[in-house]
């Protein structure tokens, strides 16, 4: 079901595409400020499988945490590719950006230098998670290290999606990838620069419990009869309403489902906005 989904949501037949035998797309990670969740987040996708996004559609040519090699050997091979594929590489930045190099250097060198150079020659920057978005949590106050999103560093000739979440939705990132892949250019964005297929709705207006919002029957505590019967979060404090993101429409909602409320992890400022904590009640 849900690779139906996914199909529908980008238009595309993905196997009449595949049979087209487009030429794989090189794909350079490169990671700031984070905390590995959005890696760990690609690599439990579930359709396509994590080999097949990989190895089948991409070149996955430099990710400090998943290249076989390290060190000095794909630090060289980053910079060939960079080279080889101008203008035809696929950015990925995880992670918000510190404005004092001394907080994170790579190889010795700044990583905010390092993503200036890498997003001026990508034919396209997919800032994947909440913390290349819009700043995350290194951003969150009193922001010691001065972070910022991967905005600021993206020249305006590159095209460039934001994909938030914390983590964010595995199936987006693919779903993203493989549109570039097939279409040669982003999907469509909404005003925020977010694929419009998978953030034009609020968590809520999909939600697989709001036909109990709309009958009014809420949990009222995380033990009770509601919560046992799946009733609506609202009253525990869900932010559904008010969170655009794709878990519910593409049915793969894991919070919901297991009954803890929405957190928005995808909207700007989560964390100073209370993060994993539950909205809180008025009054
Ligand atoms: Fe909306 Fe949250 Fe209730 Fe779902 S659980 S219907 S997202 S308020």
């Amino acid at each position: 079901m849900l690779r139906e989904m996914l199909l529908e949501k980008m238009g595309l037949n993905l196997e009449r595409a595949l049979e087209k035998s487009v030429q794989k797309l090189p794909v350079i990670w490169i990671s700031a400020l984070e905390c590995t969740g959005c890696k760990e987040a690609l690599i439990r996708t579930e359709y396509p499988s994590p080999s097949s996004t990989l190895m089948d559609f991409f070149s996955f040519e430099y990710s400090e945490l998943l290249s076989a090699a390290s060190g000095q050997q794909i630090e060289n091979h980053k910079k060939s590719i960079m080279k080889a594929f101008a203008g035809e590489y696929i950015l990925i930045v995880e992670g918000s950006v510190p404005l004092n190099s001394e907080y994170l250097l790579v190889a010795g060198k700044s990583v905010r230098e390092e993503l200036r150079y890498a997003a001026f020659h990508a034919k396209a920057v997919l800032a994947v998670g909440s913390c290349s978005s819009w700043g995350g949590l290194p951003q969150a106050s009193p922001n010691p290290t001065g972070s910022e999103d991967i905005s600021a560093l993206v020249p305006d000739h590159t095209p460039l999606a934001l994909i938030p979440g914390c983590p964010p939705i595995p199936e987006v990132i693919t779903g993203t990838l493989l549109y570039l892949y097939l279409h040669g250019q982003l999907p469509e964005l909404d005003k925020k620069q977010r694929p419009k297929m998978f953030y034009q709705t609020t968590v809520h207006m999909t939600c697989h419990r709001k036909h109990y919002f709309d009958k009014k029957l809420f949990a009222e505590s995380f033990e009770d009869e509601g919560a046992k019967k799946d009733y609506c979060l609202l009253k525990l404090g869900c932010k559904g309403p008010s969170a655009f993101n794709a878990c519910e429409s593409l049915g793969i909602d894991r919070c919901i489902k297991a009954g803890i409320p929405c957190m928005a992890c995808s909207e700007k400022g989560f964390w100073d906005k209370g993060g994993f904590l539950p909205r809180k009640k008025k009054g």
